[in-house]
């Protein structure tokens, strides 16, 4: 009888345990590596997306989204490449994005950010590594005879987003700022309106045919172009109803901007883009 009982009791906890199993399984986020073009891979973790370069000398990884990321993919790297991670850049100090840094840090991978973003990281206590070389304008990234651009172009979704160019790929890592067939997040947190529109030029006289955006589907030059169209419009829009002194509700009746109604989270993030957009027009009219 004992020894039945033990017998159960073992069932019992390895069905509970593979239970346990299966809801960690669904749980995990999704995690993939998948070859952009030539040496550049894209790393996915769930909706969060980094790219890295892999060269002769060692890897370029870029944001490292969390910990358990960034620990997922150095294995991976280690894995399929068998080289070190040298160098690790950050888009933006954002905690979604920046998250784990340390993971790469501790084995000797060189931290790069725009010098707003080690203040933000830093003054914000962002769970990551500090960056060791930060850049105001431009830097050039060299390593086993490859290359990658690495630019600040104003402010747009943060005051320290920078885009990286990869030129012999012909791609272009650009988070946040650039969704591809998709409206904007939500509601402008940590956002600058005009400079945003300007930034969004500026990406589409660089040189590049793949837009490697973080978050959702690859796109090209022309989503950019798109994507600015939206802010223009819908920004114009706004404007133009609070120079007629229209309330919030009066301007979400008005604005229409039904002509990208095809793009993701059009139903759910357009009326909050107009309400963030309204709110910091408002503000830049009374000259705050
Ligand atoms: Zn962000």
């Amino acid at each position: 009888m004992l020894r039945v009982m033990k017998a159960v009791l073992v069932l019992g906890i390895s069905i509970g345990s593979l239970a346990a199993a299966q809801a960690q399984a669904q749980d995990a986020p999704k995690r993939e590596i998948v070859r952009i073009s030539g040496d550049l891979y894209r790393f996915q973790n769930k909706f969060h997306y980094s790219v890295f370069l892999v060269t002769p000398e060692g890897v370029i990884v870029t944001d490292p989204i969390d910990a358990a990321a960034a620990r997922w993919l150095k294995s991976e790297i280690a894995g399929r490449f068998g080289k070190p991670i040298r160098y690790l850049v950050y888009s933006h100090d954002h905690v979604d994005h920046s998250s784990g840094g340390e993971v790469f840090a501790a084995d000797g991978a060189i931290v790069i950010a725009h010098e707003n973003a080690k203040r933000t990281i830093l003054g914000e206590k962002r769970p990551t590594a500090v960056p060791q070389i930060t850049f105001k304008k431009r830097m050039t990234l060299e390593l086993g005879g490859k290359t990658v651009e690495l630019r600040y172009l104003g402010k747009n979704h943060s005051d320290n987003m920078i885009v990286m160019r990869f030129p012999e790929e012909r791609t272009l890592f650009a988070v946040d700022f650039i969704p591809v067939k998709t409206v904007a997040y939500r509601d402008f947190s940590d956002a600058y309106l005009p400079e945003w529109i300007e930034s969004l030029a500026r990406v589409e006289r660089m040189d590049f045919d793949i837009l490697a955006p973080g978050h959702g589907q690859l796109g090209t030059k022309a989503d950019v172009t798109a994507f600015r169209d939206y802010m223009s419009d819908l920004t114009g829009q706004v404007l133009e109803q609070a120079r007629k002194g229209k309330s919030l509700e009066e301007t979400k009746a008005a604005v229409d901007l039904s002509k990208y109604s095809d793009w993701a989270q059009f139903e759910a993030w357009s009326p909050l883009n107009i309400d963030g957009a309204y709110q910091r027009i408002q503000l830049n009219r009374r000259g705050n």
